[in-house]
């Protein structure tokens, strides 16, 4: 079963893959498959470097949607699709709902063309279950801004609030076009039930 982890910056993503990851360690041990894009291949964590060396510069947006689709393509290869191959349970933070959300509606190239992009990129293979972790932008800033992660603080200064309305937008747009496969959860709530929440999305999705 393949199931992505989505949401806007500060919702808490993260953290909550990592309880998750603990919570379910114990039963699936190696059937278990925790990844994140790029996924630690050569080939994307290149294409990674250069997205994130160029990010505050002179990148142009329908390049680096390009480039986040191609690292998509190489994680989805090298890693997910043997993963899933072999039977095992696939956590994936970030996936094509990410690219729809940042580059499609936040820096504003159209969220239809990079759908359709990813579609080739990934030849189509949606997760079965999206769980997508909602938290309004200034909530979500507010509290990137307390943990002061230098590297988002930089990002902060180019990507404003309005950026972040306009991602958080689209996430709400696309779980309710695709409600059957995205589902939400409430990432105001506390990490412990938000973890909750989203272990009980889990174990129906992937349950016996
Ligand atoms: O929280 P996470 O580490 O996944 O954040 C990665 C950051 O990379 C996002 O906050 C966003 O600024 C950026 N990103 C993006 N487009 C994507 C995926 C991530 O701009 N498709
Ligand atoms: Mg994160």
């Amino acid at each position: 079963t393949f199931i992505s982890f989505e949401g806007p910056d500060g919702a808490g993503k993260t953290s909550a893959l990592k309880a998750i990851t603990a919570a379910l360690t114990p039963q699936l041990g190696d059937r278990l498959t925790v990844t994140r894009e790029p996924g630690g291949n050569p080939i994307s964590e290149s294409i990674r470097a250069i997205i994130l060396d160029r990010a505050n510069t002179a990148m142009d947006y329908r390049t680096e949607a390009l480039l986040y689709a191609a690292a998509r393509r190489q994680h989805l290869a090298e890693t997910i699709l043997p993963a899933l191959k072999a039977g095992n349970l696939v956590l994936c933070d970030r996936y094509v709902d990410s690219s729809v959300a940042y580059q499609g509606a936040g820096r504003q190239i159209g969220e239809a063309a990079v759908a359709q992009m990813n579609e080739f990129a990934t030849d189509g293979l949606l997760p079965a279950l999206t769980i997508y972790f909602d938290v309004p932008a200034e909530v979500g800033l507010q509290r990137i801004q307390d943990h002061r992660d230098p590297q988002k603080v930089d990002r902060l200064d180019v990507e404003k609030t309005a950026f972040h309305d306009r991602v958080r937008a689209a996430y709400l747009r696309l779980q309710q076009a695709h409600p059957d496969r995205i589902k939400l959860v409430d990432a105001t709530q506390t990490p412990d039930q938000v973890v909750t929440a989203a272990l009980a999305l889990i174990k129906h999705s992937a349950g016996d």
